[in-house]
């Protein structure tokens, strides 16, 4: 018997950030003694006032299908959100609460998407956008950036990367993975470009709150209507309220595309979970101090991470102005033996380092950047240091 797979379903890879965290998970459960710094996931618990919402709600009964793209009450939270944070004024039905940020993005992507168009994706590049634009049927073109010029591009590389073929960029400030921010004056220079070569822009915001260095988030749609209506923002609870499990994510947009992505949404999932969508107004409405103490701890996880990494031979990277992760620079590693076996890409860096070190990090691979792994720093202080403890020995050869 041969099994027939589609060409499409058998072009996505699995995601790699989710596969570390995986294998780190399942060694641990061996009873092995395994530092992780896969899977970019708050360990801070989420608020107590959100947990209390939801169980208030399953106590009510609040256990049916609401409206597929949301109940109308957490809609109409998002777009306080929207107000409050961003100074932008969005009604409940340019709203699309989905199953977590992932699930808006791949709404977003497949109601943009025609076959063969084109979205440009800056490199490094979160581990699914690609995948997601190829599951609906659309191009990743890669821009490249590089850490020398902080991992941004320039609107000239931008314009370079247009084509007739062009439907979207991917902007996702702060980055996940490497950290990086853009200036407002940066963003609205993209926005002109956006506009006059009328491409939407998918905004993944969902980092926002953690940022830091004084740097402040600006959000793309806020400069004018033209650049409004070609945005779609993604964000979600999962990061800034300490809920990666509920699965809340969602999308602000012309309501004509909040319409299709609905549609969408309604014949794939229905509503996302309803007891999760009383919890994210809680989260959205409620008090917001939790934010600025795991950003704080945040801060503190990243300067220690950052001056370690750079006080190890052979070892560098740029201090991150957001989100939780640090981009290890492993270039002057790659074609040298370690432990008997010569690295010559991240992939085997992360392997041998996970093999001989019982340390596990992202490969670079994943994320376009092949001479870099990554670390999340969305982990205690303690398993940071004994992280750095180990790869400063493994670095050493002396394990
Ligand atoms: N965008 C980025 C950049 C992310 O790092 C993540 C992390 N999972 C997501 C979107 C999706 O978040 P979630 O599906 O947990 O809401
Ligand atoms: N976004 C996180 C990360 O990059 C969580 C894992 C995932 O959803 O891919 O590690």
């Amino acid at each position: 018997m041969s099994l027939f797979l589609s060409k499409k379903a058998l072009s996505i890879s699995p995601s790699s950030t989710l596969a570390i965290d995986a294998k780190f998970k399942s060694m641990k459960a061996k009873g092995i003694d395994v530092v992780g710094f896969g899977a970019g996931e708050p360990d801070f618990d989420t608020p107590a006032h959100i947990k209390e919402a939801a169980i208030k709600a399953i106590n009510e009964g609040f256990t049916k299908y609401t409206p597929a793209s949301g109940m109308p009450q957490l809609r109409e939270a998002v777009c306080r959100k929207f107000k409050r944070d961003n100074g932008l004024d969005y009604s409940p039905e340019q709203i699309v609460v989905s199953n977590g940020a992932k699930h808006s993005l791949v709404n977003a992507f497949m109601a943009i998407c025609d076959p063969g168009d084109e979205v440009i994706i800056p490199a490094p590049f979160w581990v699914s956008y690609p995948e997601m634009v190829k599951m609906a049927d659309g191009v990743p073109v890669f821009l490249n950036t590089s850490e020398e010029n902080n991992f941004k591009f320039t609107v000239e590389d931008l314009k370079k990367a247009i084509t007739a073929k062009t439907r979207a960029l991917v902007l996702n400030s702060p980055s996940n993975p490497t950290g990086m921010v853009y200036s407002r004056e940066e963003l609205k220079e993209i926005a002109e470009v956006a506009v006059q070569n009328n491409i939407y822009i998918i905004s993944d915001e969902i980092y926002e709150k953690l940022i830091y260095d004084g740097m402040e988030h600006t959000s793309i749609a806020t400069f004018g209507d033209e650049i409004k209506d070609l945005t779609i923002i993604i964000n979600g609870v999962s990061k800034t309220y300490a809920m990666t499990g509920w699965r809340i994510g969602y999308t602000a947009s012309n309501a004509k595309i909040a319409k299709v992505m609905g549609s969408i949404q309604s014949h794939a999932t229905s509503n996302p979970n309803s007891i999760a969508q009383v919890a994210a107004i809680a989260a959205l409405d409620g008090p917001q101090d939790d934010i600025e103490v795991m950003r704080k701890a945040f801060i503190e996880r990243r300067d220690y991470m950052v001056d370690r990494i750079n006080s190890i031979e052979g070892l560098s990277c740029s201090k991150p102005q957001g989100a939780f992760y640090v981009m290890m620079n492993i270039k002057s590693i790659l074609g040298k033996e370690f432990y008997g076996r010569v690295i010559t890409n991240s992939d085997e860096f992360a392997d041998v380092l996970l093999e001989k070190a019982n340390v596990a990090l992202v490969p670079g691979s994943g994320f376009g950047a092949e001479e870099y792994v990554r670390w999340s720093y969305a982990t205690s202080m303690q398993n940071i240091v004994e992280g750095l403890n180990r790869i400063e020995k493994f670095i050493k050869k002396e394990l």
